[in-house]
């Protein structure tokens, strides 16, 4: 037995249809929507989700950096469980990135309003600031500043794609307390939270080709990256410089990617999970040319794994590769400045309830990584049990034409709220920090 009933299920699909339509009527900047971070679209948005959940009886709290919490009691309010994304977009982006988990966010809270039931705990929908590091070039600064762990030095950091001002002259205009989130501020009291739940589109092609509506997802690919890695060789005459003499940075660079290439073939056939792209591989334009062995390149690596352990597999692997191609060609590899991010791993019985959910509710899934970030990757790696739903979507994201069809939507909806509706004693034990 499911725990809604058709009926209870369309209050939340025709208030997703309508509210997915003011949406992109309301921040329509053809081609495409754009919600800036901190501007205008992104305030509509806001005031559109505060104002369609006001007659639940819902709760409207903003913390020091903007994030909106908008609670429906629970049974037990000494326990929360958190629906979120983003509301923001990349400029002409398209309408379902982030929205998405915030609508399923409030249509859930609008099936147990309109059925007359309390959800077994606080029930909130957060709406987290700046997802999209398009306006601001940090990653996760909704969460992490919703969190109270958001670097203070971010908060004096310029917006160099438009206006050109601080993130804290952003926060003090739309009404908010930059100081706050520099002393890290939070709403969240971690050991209240049984549960944070993102729903969010697919951002790549893999329920369209394989048909199926909807993803669980297992973890968030962490990643290590090298922006600036340089092979150096010695520029020479391409006619005159014989083999054993030559120090060719362009030979060397495409060994070293094809080499890579296979051993992320390896990994993946010992059951591991990974990405290897790299990418701006060039040489120098104003030094190099046709006819000239090439001195110097330019390439940036981009390896991803939902496994630590794989990522620090890989990245001492590249590092070996490098030395032997560099003393076997005669160039040198300098990677330079390392960066990345850790894996989050969702929790495995939130995972398990929203695998009961599916076939509860009869909606095909399929259990997958993400290989996009998220801001469920914050909460996880905070220690907070996360999980993620993804949506089949067509055309990719970030672009105006992301395509969600409704139906999928509903499929989601159906799942997230039936787990939402799973009875008290079967949430994981919240964490005690
Ligand atoms: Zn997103």
């Amino acid at each position: 037995m499911t725990a809604w009933s058709a009926n209870d299920l369309k209050v939340g699909q025709m208030l997703a249809r309508q509210l997915f339509e003011t949406l992109e009527r309301e921040s329509a900047d053809p081609p495409g929507v754009t919600r800036k971070a901190y501007g205008e679209g992104e305030r509509m948005a806001y005031d559109l989700m505060i104002k369609e959940t006001e007659s639940f009886g819902v709760e409207v709290e903003h913390d020091a950096a903007g994030n909106l919490f908008i609670t429906l009691p629970g049974e037990d309010r000494s326990r929360q469980i958190l629906v979120a994304s983003h509301i923001d977009t990349v400029g002409h982006g398209g309408n379902y990135d982030g929205a998405a988990g915030v609508i399923a966010g409030v249509c859930a809270q609008a099936i147990f309003h309109a059925a007359g039931r309390k959800p077994p705990f606080d029930l909130t929908v957060l709406i987290m600031r700046a997802e999209e590091s398009c306006w601001f070039p940090y990653s996760y600064l909704g969460s992490k500043s919703a969190l109270g762990i958001l670097d203070p030095s971010v908060v004096d950091s310029l917006r160099r794609s438009d206006t050109g001002r601080t993130l804290a002259e952003h926060m003090r205009e739309e009404g908010f307390d930059p100081e706050g989130v520099k002393k890290g501020a939070s709403l969240i009291k971690r050991d209240r939270v049984v549960a944070y739940f993102e729903a969010h589109i697919e951002q790549a092609p893999v329920l369209v080709n394989e048909n199926i509506p909807v993803g669980i997802v297992t973890g968030i690919r962490g990643s290590f990256r090298y922006r600036t890695a340089k092979c150096l060789g010695a520029y020479a005459h391409s006619g005159a410089m014989p083999r054993e003499y030559r120090k060719d940075a362009s030979a060397a660079t495409g060994e070293l990617i094809y080499r890579m290439d296979g051993l992320w073939e390896d990994i993946l056939a010992e059951g591991r999970d990974l990405t290897v792209t790299f990418g701006e591989v060039m040489t120098n334009p104003e030094q190099h040319g046709f006819s000239k062995v090439a001195g110097e390149m330019h390439i940036c690596v981009d390896v991803r794994s939902q496994e630590r352990e794989t990522l620090d597999i890989v990245r001492e692997r590249l590092q070996g590769l490098a030395e032997e191609i560099g003393a076997k060609r005669n160039v040198r590899f300098e990677l330079g400045e390392l960066t990345g991010s850790t894996p989050a791993i969702m929790a495995k019985p939130l995972q398990e309830m929203l695998t009961s959910a599916a076939e509860a509710t009869g909606t095909s899934y399929k259990v997958m990584a993400s290989g996009a970030g998220h801001d469920a990757a914050t909460f996880a790696n905070e220690g907070i049990p996360t999980a993620m739903i993804f949506i089949r979507n067509e055309n990719g994201s970030h672009n105006p034409d992301e395509a969600m069809d409704m139906e999928d939507f509903d499929h989601a909806l159906a799942v997230l709220a039936e787990a939402l509706a799973t009875s008290p004693d079967q949430w994981p034990q919240p964490t005690t920090s």
